[in-house]
């Protein structure tokens, strides 16, 4: 090995997640809220709240040109050379991954590479089922559906796409192709899906897979967040628990997990709680991202950004490109600063940074 990922605050990085594609099908209100409804939800909360929202501008962006989207070529390469230095997690993400075309090709890619213990995608599951066999033929382990809704109405305001049917046929076939373990992510917003935190839980348990539900955070791109907006991870629990008595997962020897895990009392299904701005959990952190325009950020808040694209496509070696790597995780922040006087929105949205 060619040393490790280790920071300045003697965390090891075990963990890439590779966004392929800043485009996306979706426009979730807790990522990319432009529709009407999504701007409509908005101004009711702040006003609700008698709050004055900030002038804040929207996070303006436009899809990044292909020519600067890393090659398939250029995504193996970094991560080849981060699982060299211990990487052993590899997640694709987005945007919407699906959306980039012959990503199956990418997954045998990262699939053949030694060292790779977990290769997961996530995904909205809009494009999952014509894709599914061509991942899965090219060594895709696992899948992570995001669906915040079991209300088609719901959904569609949530998401801005009626697409409920697609993606519950997509959690069907990945469960039955093999694909192990399906979990579902549920991004729970105040006044908007709370509600049905117990439905979504017990499809968890009837369909025998993981449910994650995640606090809400300031990543979306018209920087409509707020904390009021957020269900605490706790308020879900106890919701959880008194509903189904749940039973904590034992989860010593995993402190990178981000999930604090529960099981139903008759073994089907799990429940986990992923909770990052009540409950951060930044101390464990062993995670690193790249983004699709070749960027390395060490934090899903990072303000700073490191472009390896004039590396990868300036004739460095990969000594040196592992060296910058070293480097890079090294400055690791300690931890994001939600809901302290000097924390400050990244300037680019969760769509962009990759999940
Ligand atoms: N498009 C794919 C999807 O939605 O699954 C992959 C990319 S998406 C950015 C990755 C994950 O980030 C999703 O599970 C999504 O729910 C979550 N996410 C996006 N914006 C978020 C926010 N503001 N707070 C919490 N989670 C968020
Ligand atoms: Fe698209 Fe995923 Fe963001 Fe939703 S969360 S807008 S599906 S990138």
């Amino acid at each position: 090995m060619l040393g490790e990922l280790r920071d300045s605050h003697g965390r090891v990085m075990r963990d890439l997640r590779v966004s392929v594609t800043d485009r996306c099908n979706f426009r979730c209100l807790y990522c990319l809220p432009e529709t009407e409804e999504a701007a409509n939800f908005y101004r009711t909360r702040w006003e609700g709240l008698g709050k004055v929202r900030p002038a804040a501008t929207p996070i303006a962006y436009e899809w990044k040109p292909k020519a600067q989207l890393l090659s398939y070529e250029e995504i193996e390469r970094v991560a080849r050379i981060a699982v060299g230095l211990g990487v052993t997690k590899l997640r694709v993400t987005g945007g919407e991954p699906l959306m980039r075309q012959g990503l199956e090709g990418l997954i045998a890619r990262l699939s053949g590479l030694a060292g790779v213990e977990d290769l997961a995608m996530t995904t909205n599951g809009f494009l999952f089922a014509r894709k599914a066999a061509a991942l899965r033929e090219a060594g895709l382990h696992r899948v992570s559906f995001s669906m915040d809704s079991l209300d088609a109405a719901n959904f569609r305001r949530m998401t801005g796409r009626d697409g409920l049917n697609e993606v519950l046929e997509g959690i069907r076939l990945a469960q039955e192709m093999g694909f192990s373990p399906v979990k579902v992510n549920a991004v729970v917003i105040r006044g908007m899906n709370d509600h049905e935190i117990e439905a979504l839980a017990e499809f968890a348990r009837e369909r025998n897979l993981a449910i994650r539900f995640i606090e809400f955070m300031p990543l979306d791109s018209s920087r409509a967040w707020q904390r009021e907006l957020v269900v605490p991870g706790r308020e879900i629990v106890e919701r959880l628990k008194a509903r189904f008595g749940l039973q904590r997962v034992d989860q010593t020897g995993h402190p990178s997990e981000t999930a604090r895990r529960w099981r139903f009392p008759d073994g089907r299904g799990e429940v986990g709680v992923i909770a990052p701005v009540s409950e951060p959990f930044c101390g464990h952190c062993n995670r690193l991202r790249l983004t699709a325009d070749g960027k390395i950020r060490t934090c899903l808040f990072s303000i700073e950004e490191h472009d390896l694209r004039p590396l990868l496509r300036g004739g460095a070696t990969d000594q040196e490109l592992a060296s910058r790597l070293v480097e890079i995780v090294r400055g690791k922040e300690a931890g994001h600063r939600i809901g302290q006087a000097d924390f400050v929105q990244p300037a680019r949205t969760m769509s962009c940074i990759g999940g």
